[in-house]
């Protein structure tokens, strides 16, 4: 039996946002067995009316529109759950970095040339073990990940993440066209390879195999009809990239008939509550509403988009759409394997953009509870009795005793903003320390 005790990461679901509580969760086994608070959640926050807002009445930057926590004070530890990366490549760790490219020029360029490694088996496995150490020390615990065309790497990126008692899915990237020749597979086999996948690593497993064409430049009508037909067969996730610059959007529409980008995977049966479209920039009102109907998920990459000079994700009208929204690092293309710091330029674009820019409380939650719940996943995301004990310990050394409990700064802001990766001391996954200690 493992106690943790400090600043607990807890969820409001009613307010989709995240508090910070004194307490406790003990781990037996794999789980979390019980949690207990020290105070009740009233005393822990300070109402907005009392310290929030100045003398003209606004409300403070930086402050959760209700209430905030009360600060974190020296020497505080933060429990948080295990942190959700919605969208990453596995084959892509080792080319963070490549600067300077719109997306199509860096696919042929640094990303294609990269991927073809993974045909070695051995070379895959090893570079798994090591993306997923990584994801470890960054306090990720759950992903959705893209690995390359080659099935057996695919195979065994599954069954190395299952052994390490990871929570997400993992998908063979399908390729038959516009992708250098050994990189495109014959579309039955594709088929039947990600078929393979899903038999192996099924829908309701922790680590389950994902139906993942890459876009709809690289792949033909009838695998994409295929790949929609076989992810409704098994009830398969879906993963794939959608409308991320404006150059992929018009080849897309060169490629299907001047169709809508939306409406190619829309035809193909590929949009489903259990697809997840990376990126989605530049999509207008009709699109949303389609991925509205089809209760389709979008993957927010924000360093990624900024990386790559792909243009900046408009969250507001698909919030308003009711379509759900989840972050994603989007390594390779993405540099920062850190979720908190994607959590925050999600809030840089979001003020970027003129919109009122989200509370830290609420990109919290966008990585931990939000994320699970736009996933389907129930078993992690919150310190819950009875979730998968992954489990982050963070020990932030910005708190100084002069600031008490008078600050006007949300401590989950100034956690997000001052965030440095080497406060994680300790990841659990599976109720096992996998990570620092
Ligand atoms: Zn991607």
């Amino acid at each position: 039996m493992t106690t943790l005790t400090g600043r607990l990461l807890v969820a409001d679901p009613h307010r989709r946002q995240i508090t910070l509580r004194s307490g406790s969760i003990r781990i037996h086994g794999e789980q979390i067995v019980n949690v207990d608070f020290d105070d009740d959640p009233g005393s822990e926050l300070i109402s907005e009316n009392e310290r929030g807002q100045n003398e003209l009445g606004e409300a403070h930057a930086g402050t959760s529109p209700a209430n905030r926590s009360r600060p974190l004070r020296p020497g505080e530890r933060v429990i948080a759950p295990g942190f959700i990366d919605a969208h990453l490549h596995l084959s892509q760790f080792g080319i963070i970095g490549a600067h300077g490219m719109p997306l199509l020029k860096w696919l042929d360029q640094v990303t294609f040339p990269a991927e073809r490694a993974w045909q070695d088996v051995d070379f895959a496995r090893s570079t798994t073990r090591s993306v997923l150490n990584q994801l470890l020390s960054f306090g990720t615990t759950s992903f959705c990940g893209y690995t390359t065309v080659h099935h057996e790497s695919t195979m065994a990126a599954l069954e190395l993440a299952t052994q390490m008692g990871f929570r997400g899915m993992i998908g063979q990237v399908l390729m038959d066209r516009n992708a250098p020749q050994d990189l495109c597979g014959e579309t039955n086999q594709l088929i039947d390879q990600a078929a393979k996948t899903l038999q192996s690593f099924p829908p309701n497993a922790e680590m389950e195999a994902a139906v993942t064409p890459r876009f709809a430049i690289t792949c033909s009508p009838p695998l994409l009809e295929s790949a929609g037909a076989l992810a409704a067969q098994q009830h398969a996730a879906v993963q794939t990239h959608l409308a991320e610059t404006q150059h992929e959007c018009a080849r897309v529409a060169e490629l299907f008939d001047s169709a809508r980008y939306v409406d190619v995977y829309q035809q193909a049966g590929l949009l489903t509550p259990r697809t997840i479209l990376g990126h989605a920039v530049h999509l207008d009102a009709t699109d949303h509403q389609t991925l509205a109907k089809h209760d389709s998920i979008v993957a927010h990459c924000p360093t990624a988009n900024q990386f790559l000079g792909s243009g900046r994700m408009n969250r507001k009208p698909l919030a308003e759409a009711n379509v759900d929204v989840v972050l994603g690092s989007d390594i390779g293309a993405g540099f920062n394997r850190s979720m908190v710091c994607v959590a925050r330029a999600a809030i840089e674009t979001a003020a970027s953009l003129g919109n009122p820019p989200p509370t830290a409380a609420s990109a919290w939650h966008d990585i931990t509870a939000g994320a699970a719940d736009a996933l389907g996943w129930d078993n992690v995301g919150q310190l819950c009795e009875g979730h998968r004990a992954d489990v982050v310990v963070i020990e932030p050394d910005f708190a100084i005793q002069m600031q008490g409990d008078d600050s006007i700064i949300d401590p989950l802001s100034q956690l997000m903003f001052a965030w440095d990766d080497r406060w994680i001391k300790q990841t659990y996954l599976r109720g096992q320390s996998a990570w620092g200690g």
